[in-house]
């Protein structure tokens, strides 16, 4: 059986991001193929580790009690900027499979999070747009993060996703290891933002992680630039400082 060499080459600890039925003909073949990639590597919870389907009950039901931060931080120019929880734990190691681990469908319990987050802040919101990625690097993951946090938020707060709104025109290293004042210098300039579709708009932007703020400051900037009446910041986890 020649599909049985494919099995060898998939990365371990990758269950949840693998394409399924790459190679099987028909059907039968495929789930037979699935039976057998699953046997090899069971999928595991994105929160524990432990052998389930993507995101476990218990992993659900901690992420539930976890309670929401009070507090809303300045962050110029931003209206206000919030974060569901603080980035350790279980929800660190949920935004690490959504990012690196192509376990996309975190997203739907990270941005229901968001959207549940959004709710109890009451901010007068009237669009949401994704922090977003540069293409060569969207080009290397496939996908951003950022915007299906964003879409699944705008799914349940009944708001319209408008990732096209911003875009990350200039391609900045890494900000992993940076200060604040280096991150700011970094993602100067880097974002563009669309005029027909900022304009008027009051935005909460999106991302996965907050650390300094500087990425969402630049996002924030463009905007307004591009008329928006007003931009609201909401991630996921914010790093502890
Ligand atoms: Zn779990």
């Amino acid at each position: 059986m020649p599909g049985l060499l494919l099995f060898s080459s998939f990365p371990s600890g990758h269950p949840q991001g693998r394409q399924r039925g790459f190679f099987a003909p028909d059907s039968r073949s495929r789930r037979l193929a699935d039976a057998l990639v699953d046997l090899i590597f069971p999928p595991r919870c994105a929160g524990c580790g432990r052998v389930d389907w993507g995101w476990c009950a218990r992993c659900q039901a901690d992420l539930e009690q976890t309670p929401y931060p009070q507090y809303v931080q300045p962050l110029p120019p931003l209206s206000g900027m919030a974060s569901t929880a603080v980035h350790e734990g279980k929800v660190q190691q949920a935004i690490w499979s959504l990012k690196y681990e192509n376990a996309r469908h975190i997203s739907q319990p990270l941005g229901d999070r968001l959207a549940a987050h959004l709710e109890l802040l009451d901010w007068p919101v009237s669009c949401i747009v994704p922090v977003p990625m540069h293409v060569e690097r969207l080009a290397q993951r496939g996908y951003n993060q950022a915007q299906l946090l964003a879409e699944q938020a705008a799914r349940l707060a009944t708001l319209p996703c408008r990732p096209d709104a911003l875009r990350r025109w200039r391609f900045t290293p890494s900000q992993v290891g940076l200060g604040r004042e280096a991150r700011l210098e970094n993602v100067k300039d880097a974002f563009e933002a669309s005029p027909a579709l900022a304009d008027g708009q009051i935005v909460l932007l999106v991302d996965d992680v907050y650390t300094t703020g500087a990425t969402l400051s630049a996002c924030a900037a463009a905007l307004l630039d591009a008329g928006a009446a007003a931009v609201y910041g909401l991630t996921v986890s914010a790093a502890r400082h």
